[in-house]
């Protein structure tokens, strides 16, 4: 039996963002040094630093390009035995008289690419389905594509032919892009170059003469494809390199009397880029076991009751390795003590006695959901991104500790080592832990009980506005709302499932109250190393929001990440932003965003 020694913490009632920049043990440092983890996890550039060693200096503008695209067809070279998932979630677009653009309906794509094989011939196919040109085929949900995808665009300026032979380079400025100087170049194709060839600006660092972002879209446009407006970011993940991470793509003009076909945003992800590589389909990834500890009394065997629980221990490892495995759960950090820190608090003042602690995890998707394993509550990484405050998210995550507290135990299946041997591309067909509608009712009534009795209570109106605005969107939102391993909140109607009677309570929803946080855009939180898969909260200040337009619940939004050196992690600038001011909000309207003074 586990001895509770819980206690309740300083900043119980500050909001999230406040949560967010106090770490109960102060621990944050060892995942804000990116270079420490990059280094330990591998696969340095010995490649790339001695032949940056020998190389002087570049002393006119020309070197500079030469240097830039060396590095490109070296940063081609690096990533070409790596297969990162790419995750893109789009928007469509309509107008409204008062919101501005507002979503019409959505999309979303998630899989693995092999970067050894995309080359610029993928998104010339000559499908003309929307997705595909848009994505080169990377319509299936989660599934391993080994073919070319068609990401190249997106990731590369040209995989095959970027060089002085198809482009001309003229400087135009220095910037600085976050910490980085930068020189800026417009990049256009020689006359004849052929079609879809690369068409805007690139940001080259002053130090290595890396790209680190790229903006413009890729011209001519072939009779049967599409292109699309894209502003592609690099984060120095692994010394010397520079690694696709964020891509924001945008189309669409709604000034007065224009009218365009196809108007939308979207927001592509990469991550995984060190993932085991699990490689072809028929290959299995095995599941090890033997570091689950055996925690029954020493020279004693299990009692009946004892050996279940041990198998669903067993279950929910199996489960927390596998996603890990498959690049859909991030490592542990410190993401999951916030989250803990909110199940605790619902334990400790709601006197719950349980057999095992309750740990948090977050799943690296955007789409929004929860689910629990054993004693494991997942949540995506979408759905705390667009969570107003803590009250909300202590209201998700009560519904999962209910199910725990009402023994409603689900995937001890997994506790069979042969039911986690399939392919990371059959996770979501292999994997599920849904409820039944009696167990949902009894959950969201426990829920219920546990939030009355929680310092979450006199603050609930957020949560119940941020249900109320789920349910507002779900029509339009369907597949940011279409959960893949646990239950659902909204039908696609609207009609609310999760936590239902919240949507009685609380004020009513009204887009033009200022004061009215009730969800906010998407990807504003959550800091996802695209190497190593870890994650941190985000440092930005909050925003201060001025009309009803800056709201954009649930919206997609541009990235616009602080680029730093990976050595730069702990100069005086970085520590600078993060000692932000907490900031209640519930009573002051506010954004946090990945940098909030670039809007
Ligand atoms: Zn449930």
């Amino acid at each position: 039996m586990v001895t509770w020694k819980w206690t309740l913490t300083g900043f119980l009632l500050l909001s999230f963002g406040a949560v967010a920049q106090q770490p109960t043990d102060g621990s944050l440092s060892p995942h804000t040094n990116p270079a420490r983890t990059a280094q330990a996890a591998g696969p340095a550039s010995p490649e790339s630093s001695s032949a940056q060693a020998v190389q002087p200096p570049p002393t006119t503008m020309d070197q500079v390009v030469d240097r830039a695209i060396q590095r490109e067809h070296a940063l081609m070279n690096f990533l070409k035995s790596r297969t990162p998932l790419v995750e893109t979630y789009l928007q469509n677009l309509k107008p409204d008289p008062d919101l501005g653009a507002v979503p019409k309906e959505d999309h979303y794509f998630l899989g693995r690419i092999d970067l050894a094989s995309v080359d610029r011939h993928d998104y010339l196919s000559k499908d003309e389905n929307f997705e595909k040109n848009l994505l080169g085929g990377f319509i299936k949900l989660f599934r391993s594509e080994y073919q070319p995808m068609g990401f190249s665009w997106m990731i590369f300026a040209d995989r095959d032919d970027f060089g002085r032979i198809h482009y001309d380079f003229k400087y135009s400025h220095r910037e600085f892009a976050g910490d980085v100087r930068c020189l800026v170049f417009d990049v256009t194709p020689k006359k004849d170059a052929g079609k879809g060839r690369f068409v805007g600006r690139i940001w080259v660092e002053d130090q290595d003469y890396n790209i680190v972002r790229l903006n413009g879209i890729y011209a001519p446009r072939p009779r049967n494809a599409y292109f699309f407006h894209m502003d592609s970011w690099r984060l120095n993940l692994v010394p010397g390199y520079w690694l696709p991470a964020y891509i924001y793509s945008e189309e669409g003009d709604f000034s007065y009397g224009h009218k365009d076909k196809i108007a939308f945003k979207a927001q592509s992800r990469v991550w995984g880029y060190n993932l085991r590589q699990t490689g072809k389909e028929d290959e299995l990834t095995d599941v090890k076991v033997d570091a689950v500890k055996d925690e029954s009394p020493a020279a004693a065997d299990a009692s009946p009751l004892e050996a279940q629980r041990q198998r669903q221990q067993q279950a929910e490892y199996n489960v927390v390795v596998r996603l890990e495995q498959a690049g859909l759960l991030a490592p542990t950090g410190d993401v999951d003590k916030v989250l803990d820190t909110v199940i605790n608090n619902l334990i400790v003042t709601n006197n719950l006695v349980l057999a095992r602690p309750v740990h948090a995890r977050v799943m690296l998707t955007t789409p929004l959901e929860t689910f629990s394993v054993g004693n494991t509550i997942v949540v995506s990484r979408g759905l705390i991104d667009v969570l107003p405050d803590e009250p909300s998210l202590a209201a998700v995550l009560s519904h999962e500790l209910a199910h725990i507290a009402l023994g409603h135990n689900l995937g001890s299946k997994f506790a069979f080592s042969d039911r986690m041997l399939f392919t990371d591309d059959k996770t979501y067909t292999n994997m599920g832990f849904r409820h039944s509608p009696a167990e949902e009712t009894a959950a969201d009534a426990k829920a219920m009980e546990l939030l009355k009795n929680s310092p979450y209570a006199q603050k609930i109106d957020t949560a119940s506005l941020f249900f109320k605005q789920l349910s507002a969107r779900a029509p339009q939102l369907q597949a940011l709302l279409t959960t893949h391993l646990g239950n659902s909140f909204v039908t696609g109607k609207g009609e609310l499932i999760r936590l239902a009677t919240l949507e009685g309570t609380g004020p009513a929803l009204d887009i033009n109250k200022l004061d009215q946080i009730a969800a906010l855009p998407i990807g504003g939180r959550i800091k996802l190393n695209a190497w190593d898969d870890k994650i941190e909260l985000s440092k930005s200040a909050p925003v201060a929001i001025v009309t009803a337009r800056d709201k954009m619940p649930l919206e997609v939004t541009p990235f616009f990440p602080h680029l730093a050196r990976m050595n730069a992690a702990e100069t005086p600038a970085a520590q600078k932003a993060s000692a932000d001011s907490p900031v209640d909000s519930a009573n002051t309207p506010q954004h946090e965003r990945l940098n909030p003074g670039t809007r």
